[in-house]
């Protein structure tokens, strides 16, 4: 197969669409065997080709939905434990040129556009930093001459720079659109986190057809965005697929080509995939697609990625409810974002209802009622930033997880940052039960010297000292 750059490669050839076609008609129908046996070579840990990925999604008997969901909990346990990191969306621009059909932010809805100005940044962010939040994701829509790159990069520096009495803003994740290696290189310059792109449908009509008239309309741009991201420096990147857009099976295959794509062409694949379903926004209803997804589905969804890319995080946001979070929690997703606003200044606006969202969201939930919740579900919440800081990011954090190395930085990390938040944040019942819970989990750390060096940390955290990490 050509590779990247190569003189023969045609670009989007990646997501092969004939392929995918013949797979899905091949695995229309299959037997209960079929899917038991994918299931049993599953179990080896060993990679699942397409076609066999195409089986299991095709699972309903009840006893083999219960085994993938088992699998994707003990995969998810060996790999991340229990710790599930916590992040919040901080929208600073909703102008935008597109008009995807489905978003309220398109072109078409008029309504009085802005940008964050630097103070009104600041003051997100502070909001953001009084709710214990020290990792966001930073959303805007697609406008180069509202929002140019110069916007975005400025933004960081303020995000970055504005630090509060007991909290910063660690990692900054950047949810932009698909751009050129010029601007990646300058994103990677300004210290960014994960590269986030959502392809929304890999099936190149539906695509071109979400998508009319406008910059993001370029299936071929948007889909190589993630190779000219890595040719800028970037190494990890966050895929995701708006679930409800065109077939899911077709979007879980193309998304598993796109991974293996970026791993033959770049050495490394996705570092997280979100998962979004479709929701209400203004401008569109629900009931004109045809490709929703149910909740039963979604959760087979879900296990199956985690089986499939066992070491890519999965990222649920809050456009879905409490009780789908909390199930999802056990059957492979890794990351949730908590407290959520997704407007333009939400975060101080947010009981003003006339404010345009992009979309609807589910769990409104504070984080510090999100992080009660995981406590008490036995996750450790975790607000950890560590690896992109130390330059544990694309090949050399793959190589950690897939020899399970990361579990050593990991959960260490996830409990000194959830004392770091309850001493600066917790209420009265989250400091009185946190200590207990922590120690619960100290025990479960194998490694010695690991475990001393927790205890250190917490002590020094007690002592007044901050943002310890291994
Ligand atoms: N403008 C950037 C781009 O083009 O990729 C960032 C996009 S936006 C801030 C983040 C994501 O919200 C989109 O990629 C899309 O998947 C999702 N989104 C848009 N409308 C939605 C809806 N009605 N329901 C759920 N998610 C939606």
């Amino acid at each position: 197969m050509p590779k990247y750059g190569d003189q023969n490669y045609k670009q989007a050839d990646f997501i092969n669409h004939e392929l995918i076609g013949e797979i899905l008609t091949k695995t229309e129908v299959v037997t209960e065997s079929q899917i038991a046996s994918v299931i049993e070579k599953a179990k080896h840990r060993n990679g699942l080709s397409y076609e066999d990925i195409a089986i299991i999604l095709q699972a309903t008997n009840p006893n083999h939905l219960k085994m993938i969901y088992n699998l994707a909990a003990e995969i998810k346990q060996s790999i991340y434990g229990n710790r599930v990191v916590l992040f919040a969306p901080l929208y600073v621009s909703n102008y935008c040129v597109n008009n995807c059909v489905y978003c309220g932010y398109k072109r078409d809805n008029k309504f009085a556009r802005r940008k964050l100005t630097e103070p009104e940044i600041r003051e997100e962010v502070r909001i953001l930093e009084s709710m214990g939040h020290k990792r966001i994701a930073l959303e805007a829509g697609e406008d180069p001459v509202n929002c140019d790159i110069d916007y975005i990069v400025d933004t960081l520096r303020i995000i970055y720079d504005e630090v509060s009495e007991n909290s910063n803003i660690r990692r900054a994740n950047v949810n932009i659109a698909s751009t050129t290696i010029e601007n990646y290189e300058k994103l990677k310059a300004a210290g960014i986190g994960t590269y986030i792109l959502f392809q929304e449908t890999y099936h190149k009509p539906t695509y071109e057809k979400m998508h009319p008239k406008s910059l993001k309309g370029d299936y071929e741009y948007h889909l190589t965005a993630f190779d000219r991201a890595m040719q800028g420096g970037l190494d990890d990147v966050g895929a995701g697929v708006l679930f409800g857009l065109s077939d899911y099976r077709f979007e879980v295959l193309a998304l598993m080509m796109h991974n293996a794509h970026l791993e033959s062409n770049h050495g490394v694949g996705f570092h997280t995939i979100s998962v979004p379903r479709l929701k209400k926004a203004e401008g569109m209803e629900l009931k004109e697609y045809d490709h929703l997804i149910d909740d039963d589905t979604f959760k087979k969804i879900v296990a199956i990625l985690r089986i499939a890319v066992p070491f890519t995080g999965i990222i649920l946001s809050t456009r879905e409810t409490k009780e789908i979070r909390n199930e999802l929690l056990h059957h492979g997703v890794s990351q949730l974002s908590a407290g959520s606003c997704t407007g333009v200044g939400g975060y101080k606006e947010n009981e003003m209802e006339e404010e345009i969202k992009q979309f609807t969201i589910s769990d409104e939930r504070s984080p510090l009622e999100v992080i009660k919740g995981l406590i008490n579900d036995g996750f450790i919440p975790s607000h950890c930033t560590s690896c992109y800081r130390m330059g544990r990011t694309g090949d050399r954090f793959m190589s950690l997880a897939k020899t399970g190395a990361i579990q050593h930085v990991c959960q260490p990390n996830a409990l000194m940052t959830l004392k770091e938040y309850a001493l600066d944040f917790g209420d009265e019942e989250l400091k009185a039960s946190v200590d207990g819970f922590i120690e619960s989990q100290i025990e479960k750390i194998q490694r010695d010297d690991i475990k001393s060096k927790v205890i250190q940390g917490l002590s020094d955290l007690t002592d007044g000292k901050r943002d310890i990490y291994l």
